[in-house]
């Protein structure tokens, strides 16, 4: 089986598995003549054992091994660069069909491996203090594409002697927002949570948004994942400029919205809001005060995070002293307050240093407000 290492290649008329949720994959299996539990026996090949070769998956017939290499393939993108960390912090450079390239960064803890993957090429955002937002947008990742991240991550690792478990968490934080792929994205949630496939918690599934409001609370209906709202900003004023986004959806409908969300959660489920800590921008005393007011009566935990400084950006990132001041503030309010540790920043693997990438640049100034997202959601 082909698992495409041609950067070159045109995608085929074969459908790629990679990207079919189970309920697609039945479907596919009823319309060839066989029964629906085909579906989770090859979700078990290709997802738990990382086999791309038909041949291989010793439980399909000769027969039915060579009509599915007829129709579809299983093919992933190519590992352009692989860098590791001081931290021991991955971060792979994949090279779409296209010749875009995005960027994933597997983070391995004590306790978790959490795996940080892209939901687009690029993003639209255009967040003042990210470097993603400096690329520009090209386009949506696929669910095969994104799907092909964690996919790689599991098959690479495990070739390397680490067990299967490794990636216990999953975080939709690397390049682009997604939850202005809001299709694709809840499809390959699918699959990450599906048992015959990576059987992840949904508690350990988290999806980051800048505060995409339509989404979310369709997100709220279909999945009940971890959610994590980019906030940065206490007011609407310095929100605008941090996060454009905000002139669309401004900070009292984004608190609204997160009340909304979790409503549809357990009991004992948190929001988590995270919060870019700027020097002399959003890092004084008044600004955690009205953090608190804003987060009255809402299940939280907050995410403090050290900007991640890249050229020309013009910020500077908080001293710790104010950070671990911030932090006390919050917490003596009773919020859960944690320090995002840096990961990988000297392979540009942190928040916000993503860049991969875009080949496509024609994309590069349109901006949210286009109504071509409005429409999308
Ligand atoms: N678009 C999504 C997910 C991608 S970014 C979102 O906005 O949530 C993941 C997190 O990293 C976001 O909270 C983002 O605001 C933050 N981030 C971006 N650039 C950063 C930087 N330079 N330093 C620290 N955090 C950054």
């Amino acid at each position: 089986m082909n698992t495409s290492t041609d950067s070159t290649a045109k995608p085929n008329a074969r459908v790629n598995l990679l990207g079919m949720n189970r309920q697609e994959m039945e479907a596919f299996f009823v319309s060839l003549g066989e029964k629906p539990f085909r579906a989770s026996q090859i979700l078990k090949w290709l997802h738990q054992q990382h086999i791309a070769d038909f041949s291989q998956m010793t439980n399909v017939s000769k027969a039915m091994q060579l009509r599915l290499a007829e129709l579809a393939c299983i093919e992933a993108p190519e590992v352009a660069v692989d860098q590791l960390s001081v931290d021991g912090t991955r971060k792979w450079a994949l090279r779409l069909h296209d010749g875009n390239v995005i960027e994933t960064v597997f983070i391995p803890e004590d306790d978790r491996g959490t795996l940080c993957i892209s939901s687009q090429v690029g993003c639209a955002l255009d967040c003042s203090f990210c470097s993603t937002a400096r690329q520009g947008f090209s386009r949506n990742l696929t669910v095969d594409e994104i799907l092909a991240q964690i996919w790689l991550a599991g098959k690479l690792l495990k070739e390397e002697g680490r067990s299967g478990r490794n990636i216990t968490n999953l975080v939709l934080m690397g390049m682009g927002e997604p939850m202005l792929n809001y299709e694709n994205v809840v499809r390959a949630i699918d699959i990450f949570l599906d048992d015959f496939a990576y059987g992840l918690s949904k508690r350990r599934v988290t999806v980051s948004t800048a505060g995409v409001i339509p989404a979310m609370d369709r997100l709220a209906d279909r999945h009940d994942v971890q959610l994590a709202i980019s906030l940065h900003a206490v007011n609407d004023e310095l929100r605008n400029e941090l996060v454009p986004l905000n002139k669309k959806y401004p900070l009292k409908d984004l608190l609204a919205a997160c009340h909304r969300f979790m409503e549809k959660q357990p009991a004992r489920a948190r929001i988590t809001i995270e919060y870019v800590m700027l020097d002399g921008v959003n890092d004084n005393l008044k600004d955690a005060q009205a953090l608190i007011k804003l987060l009255n009566g809402l299940s939280v935990m907050v995410n403090l995070i050290p900007f991640n400084p890249f050229p020309g950006s013009g910020y500077k990132t908080s001293s710790s002293d104010a950070v671990k001041r911030f932090q006390t503030k919050l917490h003596d309010a009773g919020i859960t307050t944690v320090i995002r540790k840096k990961r990988g920043d000297d392979i540009d693997a942190a928040c916000g240093q993503l860049v991969g990438k875009i080949t496509d640049r024609s994309r590069r100034t349109e901006k949210f407000i286009t109504p071509r997202f409005g429409m999308r959601l």
